[in-house]
Formats: C-alpha cells, sequence, structure tokens
C-alpha cells in the first residue's frame, strides 16, 4: 500500500536543510514513489546551486577513505557536503556499510554533512534514473557540494559519472591499472585524476603512464581543461587538499568556458529521455496487460497488419 506523503512539507523541510526530509524525499526516490512527482516539481526552482563531484574507480583502491577525507577538507573550508553512495550492482541500500562510514567519520554530530545510499532496486536502469533525481533533493537542501561515490568501473558507473560536474577517477599503483583505466574507458570521464596510495611502490610509474596516456588522449585547443594527475594517500590525508583544489580549479573552468551549463544541458537531455523511455515502457506494458499488444500482434500473424502499421498504433495510444 502507498502512504500519503505530505510533500509540501517534506520539500520545506528539506530546503531547511533537515537530515530527516531530505531521507524521506531520497527514499520516494529510491522506491519511485508517485509523490516524487510532485516534489520534484517543488524542488526544481531551487537546484542548480551544487557542485557535484563523481569520483569513481574500483573496489579497494580507496574511494570511501579519499571521500571521507575530503568530506573534512571541503568543511574546513566552510563547505556543506552531502555524500550520495551509489552501488549499480546492488539491490540493497547498504544500511549496515553505510552506518559504519558514519560512524568513522565526525558525520554523525555535523550538520554540515549528509551521508546516504542509494539503492538499485529493479534493474540496472533504475540506478541512472534515481542518482540524478536524489541529486537534485541534496542540491536543493542547499549543499555546497554533492560527492557521488559509486562503486566499481564498468558501464553502469561510467553512466552514474556522468551526472557530475566533475568527475574523479582514482586509481592505486599496480600492474597495468593505467592500462586497465584505458580499456574501461574511464580515461574519457575523468576530469581530476588521482593515483591514490602514494605511500606504495610503483606510484611514480603509474603517475607517469596516467600522465603520458592523459596528454595522448587530449586536444591542444587554447582554454582546453588539461586534466591533473594528483597523487594522494588518503590514510594520512597527503594529497587531499591538491584534490580539493584541482576540483576547484575545474569547477572555475567549466564557469568561465560556458562548459558548465553545456554539461548541465547534456545531462537534463538524457534524463528526460530516460524517463519519457521508462514512461513509454510502462504504458506499453499497460497495454499489453489490456490485450491491445496482443490483438496488434495477431493482426500481424493473420496479416491483416504490417508490423510497421502495428507500432504506429500502439505508439498511438500510448501517447495520449
Ligand atoms: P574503496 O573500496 O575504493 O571505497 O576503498 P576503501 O576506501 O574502503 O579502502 C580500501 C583499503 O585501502 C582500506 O583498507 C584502506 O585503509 C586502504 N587505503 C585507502 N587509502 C590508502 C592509502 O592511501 N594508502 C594505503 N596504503 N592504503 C589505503
Amino acid at each position: 500500500m502507498i502512504r500519503s506523503v505530505d510533500v509540501p512539507a517534506l520539500v520545506e523541510q528539506t530546503r531547511a536543510g533537515t537530515p530527516r526530509a531530505i531521507g524521506r524525499l531520497i527514499s520516494l526516490v529510491d522506491d519511485q514513489h508517485p509523490a516524487l512527482r510532485e516534489a520534484m516539481a517543488a524542488l526544481a526552482p531551487h537546484t542548480g546551486g551544487a557542485h557535484v563531484i563523481g569520483l569513481t574507480g574500483s573496489p579497494g583502491v580507496g574511494k570511501s577513505t579519499t571521500t571521507n577525507a575530503l568530506v573534512g577538507v571541503f568543511r574546513a573550508a566552510g563547505k556543506s557536503v552531502a555524500v550520495l553512495a551509489v552501488d549499480p550492482s546492488s539491490p540493497f541500500s547498504g544500511g549496515a556499510l553505510l552506518g559504519d562510514r558514519i560512524r568513522m567519520s565526525e558525520a554523525a554530530t555535523d550538520p554540515g554533512v549528509y551521508i546516504r545510499s542509494l539503492a538499485a532496486r529493479g534493474h540496472l536502469g533504475g540506478i541512472s534514473l534515481a542518482t540524478p533525481q536524489a541529486i537534485r533533493v541534496l542540491d536543493a537542501a542547499g549543499f555546497d557540494v554533492v560527492i557521488v561515490e559509486t562503486v566499481g568501473v564498468g558501464q553502469s558507473e561510467v553512466a552514474v559519472a556522468g551526472s557530475a560536474d566533475t568527475t574523479l577517477v582514482l586509481l592505486a599503483p599496480g600492474m597495468g591499472d593505467g592500462i586497465q583505466a584505458a580499456k574501461a574507458g574511464i580515461l574519457e570521464i575523468g576530469d581530476v585524476f588521482v593515483v591514490n596510495k602514494a605511500d606504495r611502490e610503483g606510484a611514480d610509474s603509474t603517475v607517469r603512464d596516467l600522465r603520458h596516456m592523459i596528454r595522448m588522449g587530449e586536444g591542444s585547443a587554447p582554454g582546453g581543461w588539461r586534466r591533473p594527475v594528483v597523487r594522494a594517500s588518503a590514510v594520512d590525508g597527503t594529497g587531499i587538499g591538491d584534490i580539493a583544489v584541482s576540483v576547484g580549479d575545474h569547477l572555475d573552468w567549466l564557469a568561465s568556458s560556458g562548459e558548465l551549463r553545456r554539461r548541465r544541458t547534456a545531462r537534463a537531455r538524457d534524463e528526460v529521455s530516460a524517463l519519457a523511455v521508462a514512461e513509454l515502457r510502462s504504458r506499453m506494458g499497460d497495454l499489453g496487460a489490456g490485450g491491445t499488444l496482443d490483438q496488434l500482434a495477431a493482426d500481424v500473424v493473420d496479416g491483416g497488419r504490417d508490423p510497421f502499421a502495428a507500432a504506429d498504433v500502439l505508439l498511438e495510444s500510448v501517447a495520449g
């Protein structure tokens, strides 16, 4: 049964930064609850102020450690930070893991920090619909920075990384890690690269290889963004300030070059068309259940209609 939701009250409390209200709105996103529509409409005028930073990399590379350290640096600079942990491969919202992380960081008592994980309910596509919606909630809640941390390096992670203004790609020293990155297509998505675990052997060569690969793939247009490779050791905080500086430089560049608007428009485009396709699928599913599709299929088998004509009829019936 669907519980009724007092959306105006939730939106008002979210804008005031009340964690409980923010959490409830993100739960609406998790569930793709019918009240989400009203919530998104009310939030829309209050979005666009947050710097959305995507952080991705293979499991174990140090994403959680780096995120926690970055939160500390942003807080010290007076910025409020929300962290959205997205695991496209997990249908669970990682309550236990998240609980540990919150206890680990100072976030539990700091009203300027909010940490939440996002579940991938249903199919993989669900997370790419839900991520921008959850970001919108956090943006409207007034956080200066929203860090979207994704697990793993694969197709869906690349899609999720596309939700950010600035994408941080984390790597660690190790055999052919740079080559792995090139194969996985993450060299293209990174705006700032971080070689974490720089305290480990092989960091120098990983940084060198990565710089080389990045330069090769980079245009020489003046005014373009030259993607930095930052060395860090997140466990002891080394280099975390440098990451924050690079991320800030990237935001300045985005804003002054017009790229921020272009990226956000491209994102909105993807989001709108994904929503429309999802709606179309759901309406077509309803028609299938109602027998319209069965009837059209029977017509095609009987030779009464060709498949193109049948598809036209189907599209007309879902358009209303
Ligand atoms: P995630 O899976 O990418 O989120 O990685 P975690 O942040 O959970 O880190 C995985 C492991 O690597 C943990 O045991 C961390 O303590 C360790 N780790 C993280 N950063 C560093 C680092 O800079 N140097 C070293 N030596 N270990 C690190």
